[in-house]
């Protein structure tokens, strides 16, 4: 049973959809979720012995012409009181394969239509239930690997992000109404709008637009993850270092194939930030293998790290490949002594300050590896302010730079005064609109198309 439906459900909002909400395959429960204004009068044809009353979990028999395709526990959402607005059935059916598709092709069969990918959460949104920013973070929570992103995704959902930004779009508005009070009434007994005022609020908006852009390098980290690249000679061991890091948080571990060709990468969680690790080995073998490291790691891993593991397995070795992998990368460096149960204590007291030693064979270093690695991105990337709202994606970003560059461009032609204060202040007005179209209160059709796109079925 496939799940990806795609298409564009914006012209049939009328339509009652269904859709598996968990993921199909062998499982205890699978969750069917029936959503429109046609909901109760499909499911009363299936479901024995129907009843209308919200909220309450009742085990009722699902059948189709007089078929019974299974037990099930069935609760009832009438809308406006229920998550996409509209009047919702959700059936709990036995998982696996033909169960909940024999449900579902039953309602089907008596009206509903499957539902489109993020069909659910777009309703949602279209019906006042959720903002953009809301919906987008019940895609990040569903998608968290850290639990740095699983607070952040549950602090946008529960509006945080969206309250920040209301506050700011009201002290634009606020800095635009004093704009038009001193067009429409120059000669008021109260005189003009003092000019320290209208600073004032200028300033306060730029400090405040500032913070939350400076949110937006660690947000985007804690959704995409920091990328970590294993670099070193042939044979130093870091596939091994790489499967002992990956081996350990197996729990968390999300392979993401053919991403690249020529790496292989990994996510970890478990700290602060998802770690994206980077193996590049084992891809080429060259003669001169040390002199050849800066070629073997892409310089495109090396310029889009956030941190360099830089791994060999004796001290001149460590040395060269700190050096080389200093030249190809800006990114801050931890010098790795990979094999470190190969060296003798009295060596191992020699490993460089700063170097972390470890042994993918016993395991061992690899905690030490993964606090000094945790220690390197709180410092390049600041500390994350528990409950300081955070810009977590390029679409967030762009939208505050937007309103950034058009308030600069409202001081600009104000300070100057070349620009009647009525044109000076359109800029505002395209201040607010950006706010506004990141919160989705304008252009909401458009702004879904974008931001659906990644959507499963079922959300
Ligand atoms: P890469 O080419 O840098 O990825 O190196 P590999 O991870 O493939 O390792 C090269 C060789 O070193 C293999 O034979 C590994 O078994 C060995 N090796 C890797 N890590 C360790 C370690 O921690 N201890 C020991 N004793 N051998 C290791």
């Amino acid at each position: 049973m496939t799940q990806h439906v795609t298409g564009d459900p914006a012209g049939r909002p009328d339509d009652t959809i269904v859709s598996l909400a968990t993921a199909p395959g062998r499982s205890a429960v699978a969750l069917i979720r029936l959503s429109g204004p046609e909901a109760f009068s499909i499911a009363a044809k299936h479901v024995s012995p129907w009843s209308g009353t919200p909220r309450q979990a009742r085990l009722c028999t699902i059948h189709d012409h007089g078929e019974a395709l299974d037990q099930a526990l069935v609760i009832v959402f009438p809308g406006p009181d229920s998550f996409t607005g509209e009047d919702i059935v959700e059936i709990s059916t036995h998982g696996g394969l033909l169960v909940p598709a024999s449900v579902i092709a039953a309602l089907l069969s008596s009206g509903a239509r499957q539902a489109f990918a993020g069909e659910f959460t777009r309703r949602a949104v279209l019906n006042g239930k959720l903002d953009i920013l809301q919906a987008e973070a019940i895609g990040d929570l569903i998608d968290a690997r850290s639990h740095a992103m699983r607070r952040s995704a549950l602090g946008q959902l529960d509006g945080g992000l969206s309250r920040r930004l209301l506050v700011l779009r009201q002290d634009l508005i606020g800095l635009e109404a004093l704009i038009a009070y001193d067009i429409d009434f120059p000669e008021e007994d109260d005189g003009p709008v003092p000019r320290e005022r209208i600073e004032g609020a200028i300033r306060s908006l730029r400090d405040a637009l500032e913070k939350l852009l400076a949110t937006g390098s660690v947000g985007e980290l804690i959704r995409e993850g920091a990328v970590v690249v294993i670099a070193g000679a042939p044979n130093v061991g870091k596939s091994s270092l790489f499967n002992a890091l990956v081996g350990r948080s197996r729990a968390i571990v999300t392979e993401i194939p053919g991403t690249t060709r020529d790496a292989i990468e990994a996510v970890i969680g478990g700290g602060t930030w998802p770690l994206r690790l980077v193996d590049t080995a084992g891809l080429r073998s060259t003669a001169d293998s040390v002199e050849r490291m800066g070629i073997e790691v892409s310089e495109r891993y090396l310029s889009d790290a956030h941190v360099v593991l830089a791994c060999a397995d004796t001290e001149p070795g460590l040395e060269q490949t700190v050096r080389l992998a200093r030249a190809k990368s800006s990114a801050p460096i931890v010098p790795v002594r990979t094999k470190s149960d190969l060296v003798s204590s009295r060596d191992n007291l020699a490993v460089p300050p700063g170097a972390v030693s470890v042994s993918a064979e016993a395991g061992t270093g690899l905690q030490d590896l993964l606090s000094a690695i945790e220690e390197i991105l709180g410092k390049s990337q600041g500390e994350i302010e528990p409950d300081f709202p955070m810009l977590t994606s390029a679409r967030h970003r762009h939208a505050i730079e937007e309103a950034q560059s058009e308030l600069l461009g409202f001081e600009r032609a104000w300070r100057e005064e070349k620009l009647p204060p009525t044109v000076a202040s359109v800029h505002l007005r395209a201040a607010v609109v950006a706010l506004e179209e990141l919160v989705g209160s304008i252009d909401v059709e458009d702004v879904l198309d974008r931001v659906f796109s990644s959507f499963c079925v079922g959300k």
